[in-house]
């Protein structure tokens, strides 16, 4: 064996979850994608989505989507440097500009990439980057591609930021990274606090949206536009693979930045363009978001009910005040055993283990879908509650 095979085979943990018949990735859907799924020919209840909005399988979103294939083909077949530029990328991106209140939008084919191309372009070596601890996985690439400093303050604590703030010179760039809503644990960034403390240092910010619209502010506009902010916040990111039923990402900012960033940013300059069909599921998508508010009203009322449900039965959920609900194990094995009893039972949760986070934070990670029913969530809160107090985790 090549020295490089017999170092990778030394990694065994997916295997031995196997053995143990608690493997809990990969599973094959082979349905459309909403609450029901089938996997392995049966039913199970979806709880484990980031379509906040359920509209994936969105008759109109569809029609978009099949259309723009019929006119523009099924790629763009280059970047949006040269010739992957199609006329509904850049309508799409005055539109997503005007939502989130910003001059410009830069559409890129990820929300990965966003944060990939844009932190590690806007900072450099005499920069500094100012980040949560629990900031998202691509927040920590893109900040490590950069030259800059890099100093993280703990989870959603404004002493620490303010601390970190003032032990950065004054005259250097500062940029704050943080998520709107953090995607683990599913608790809402202080940016009123955040704002204040940028004007005070002079630092810029940037808000992960990923998954705030959709489900905060007016017509889902974000966590920014909930509290008001939008304005004080330098560049707003948001991906189309939650809410918005597609793939692909943006971020919003002022005419200055984006002009720096549409030439210098090189997960957008040297990666193709997003397909015709994503780009016109995600216009689609928010001809719904702006019409149909009473959908964003019930992922509100499924998701009180939910951390009700879960409060009363004492289950331990942390922080979180939003569709994402942390359902705290603290133990990576029975995490995954419990995910699989779940799964029997007939109902998909994510399991949430270390390296993603601390191993004695392990949690399942339950999520809401505004095509969820109450009858749904009274079905997994009851063999939620059943296997949980299996293995003492109710208080
Ligand atoms: N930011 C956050 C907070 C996310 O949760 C995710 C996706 N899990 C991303 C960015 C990346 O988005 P995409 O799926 O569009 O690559």
């Amino acid at each position: 064996m090549k020295l490089l095979q017999a170092k990778l085979a030394r990694y065994d943990a997916p295997q031995k979850a196997k053995a143990l018949g608690v493997y809990p990735y990969f599973r094959e859907i082979e349905s459309d994608q909403d609450t029901e799924v089938i996997i392995n020919g049966k039913k199970v209840l979806m709880f484990g989505s980031n379509s906040y909005l359920g509209l994936t399988n969105h008759p109109k979103i569809k029609e978009a989507a099949i259309a723009a294939i019929k006119k523009y083909g099924t790629g763009c077949a280059g970047s949006r440097f040269l010739n992957g530029t199609l006329d509904i990328h850049v309508e799409l991106e005055k539109r997503l500009a005007r939502f989130v209140g910003k001059e410009e939008a830069i559409i890129y084919s990820t929300g990965f990439q966003v944060n990939l191309g844009v932190i590690s372009c806007l900072t450099g070596r005499e920069d500094y980057i100012i980040w949560d601890e629990l900031d998202h996985a691509s927040i920590i690439e893109g900040r490590r591609l950069s030259f800059s400093t890099q100093l993280k303050f703990k989870h959603n604590d404004m002493a620490s930021l303010e601390k970190v703030l003032k032990s950065c010179p004054e005259d250097k760039v500062k940029l704050i990274v943080v998520d709107g809503v953090f995607s683990m644990e599913g608790d809402v960034a202080n940016l009123p606090e955040i704002v204040a403390l940028a004007k005070k240092y002079n630092a810029a910010i940037y808000v992960d949206e990923a998954h705030g619209i959709g489900v905060f502010g007016r017509q889902g506009r974000g966590t920014c536009d909930h509290f008001g902010v939008a304005q004080d916040v330098d560049l707003i990111m948001g991906t189309f693979s939650k809410s918005f039923a597609s793939l692909g990402g943006f971020v919003a900012t002022d005419s200055i930045t984006a002009n720096y960033l549409r030439h210098n940013s090189r997960s957008y300059i040297f990666s193709a363009s997003i397909t015709p069909a994503s780009t016109a599921a995600v216009s689609a998508a928010l001809d719904i978001m702006e019409s149909e508010p009473e959908r964003i009203e019930h992922l509100w009322e499924m998701t009180h009910y939910a951390l009700d449900g879960f409060r009363n039965m004492g289950c331990e959920i942390g922080n979180t005040s939003t569709p994402i609900i942390p359902l705290f194990i603290r133990d990576n094995n029975k995490t995954f055993r419990i995910t699989r009893e779940l799964f029997d039972e007939g109902v998909f949760v994510n399991p949430v283990v270390s390296p993603a986070v601390p191993s004695d934070s392990t949690l399942i990670r339950f999520s809401l879908m505004a095509t969820h029913t109450k009858e749904q969530l009274d079905f997994a809160l009851d063999k939620i509650q059943k296997c949980f107090k299996r293995y003492d985790l109710l208080k």
